[in-house]
């Protein structure tokens, strides 16, 4: 059997895409391994509708079932390699190989955290990466911010916005912070430290305080990664695929990339902010520019001539 689409990653952007192709009437599969980053805890302020603010698991199943009310069949597992035969893309999972017409890859990117026991719980409820997605809830409040670089400094003045007690924790072995910007951030009052975190202990949801594998310890009230990420495309190698400099894949507007009938959406791209709502328009977008190229001939008029 050959889907007419196979959709990589249920994570917002993928499941936006769902929702579309099902509408559109088109045999989609969306394969997922499920460890996205809309399968932390954390909850999601300034996505529209939400007055409330919404769980990205919550969020998560709405959109599946939004989906599979449209017909669109769902699957657990990785996809681990893709390549072309013909006009169709075979990918490749334990166990088996899927063909379909067109894809649309919504992988989603790999965070760095930092590497301590218990991180994962942490996650969107005492440990942040995003001053887009949770800067607001720091107000006032006292946080690490873990990293090593300029970059990760320059995020780390932007919190000044919203708190002005604000500590750099930086890895030892990983620091490449320029003499200039160690001291534009202690110019501003940013203090710096330097060690590895051991472990977080917590008081019900609250941060009781950070210990360092030195055995010192660090009052907070929450903590910022400022790592960075990785976009999931290793199983990608066997195709002729287009990334930018940062590895994320290249797309026009309409979310096609390089190849026809291979079309991306969500954080693994590089064209819009990551977020829940780009997301959600990248895969509405893309599901859109999928469904065209799938209208039989029968189903097309010879090019019209542009309006205006
Ligand atoms: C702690 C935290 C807080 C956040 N807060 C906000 C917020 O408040 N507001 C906001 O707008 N955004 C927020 N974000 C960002 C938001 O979660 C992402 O922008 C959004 O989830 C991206 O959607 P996506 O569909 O591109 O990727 P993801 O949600 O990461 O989903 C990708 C999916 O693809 C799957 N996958 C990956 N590789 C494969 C493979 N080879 N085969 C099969 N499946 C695969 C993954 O398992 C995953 O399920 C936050 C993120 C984090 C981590």
């Amino acid at each position: 059997m050959v889907w007419e689409c196979v959709i990589v990653g249920a994570g917002p952007a993928g499941l936006s895409a769902a929702v579309y192709m099902g509408r559109f009437r088109r045999k989609t599969l969306v394969i997922d391994s499920g460890e996205g980053r809309w399968s932390y805890g954390q909850w999601n302020e300034n996505y529209l509708g939400f007055p409330e603010g919404v769980g990205a698991q919550e969020l998560h199943d709405l959109g599946h079932r939004q989906a599979e009310r449209f017909g669109v069949e769902f699957q657990t597992g990785s996809v681990t390699r893709v390549y072309r035969e013909g006009d169709e893309y075979v990918l490749t999972q334990n166990p088996g190989e899927l063909r379909a017409r067109s894809v649309i890859w919504a992988a989603g990117v790999r965070d760095k955290w930092p590497t301590f026991v218990g991180v994962r719980s942490l996650v969107g409820r005492q440990l942040f990466w995003c001053i887009v997605c949770d800067g607001w809830r720091t107000l006032d409040k006292r946080l690490l911010l873990l990293g090593d670089d300029d970059k990760a400094a320059s995020t780390v003045l932007q919190f000044l916005t919203y708190s002005r007690d604000l500590t750099v924790l930086v890895d030892p072995e990983q620091d490449r912070l320029s003499s200039r910007v160690r001291k534009r951030l202690r110019d501003d009052g940013v203090k710096l430290v330097h060690g590895k975190i051991d472990h977080v202990t917590l008081q019900g949801e609250t941060v009781e305080g950070v210990q360092l594998r030195d055995g010192s310890l660090l009052e907070t009230d929450l903590l910022f990664s400022l790592y960075g990420s990785s976009p999931n495309t290793e199983a990608l190698g066997d195709l002729d695929l287009e990334l930018a400099r940062n590895g994320h894949i290249r797309i026009n507007a309409k979310n096609q990339t390089n190849l026809p009938g291979f079309f991306a959406a969500g954080d693994v791209t590089n064209r819009h902010a990551h977020q829940v709502i780009s997301a959600a328009h990248e895969g509405a977008q893309a599901a859109q520019a999928a469904n065209h190229i799938l209208y039989p001939e029968v189903q097309r008029l010879p090019k019209l001539p542009r309006d205006g």
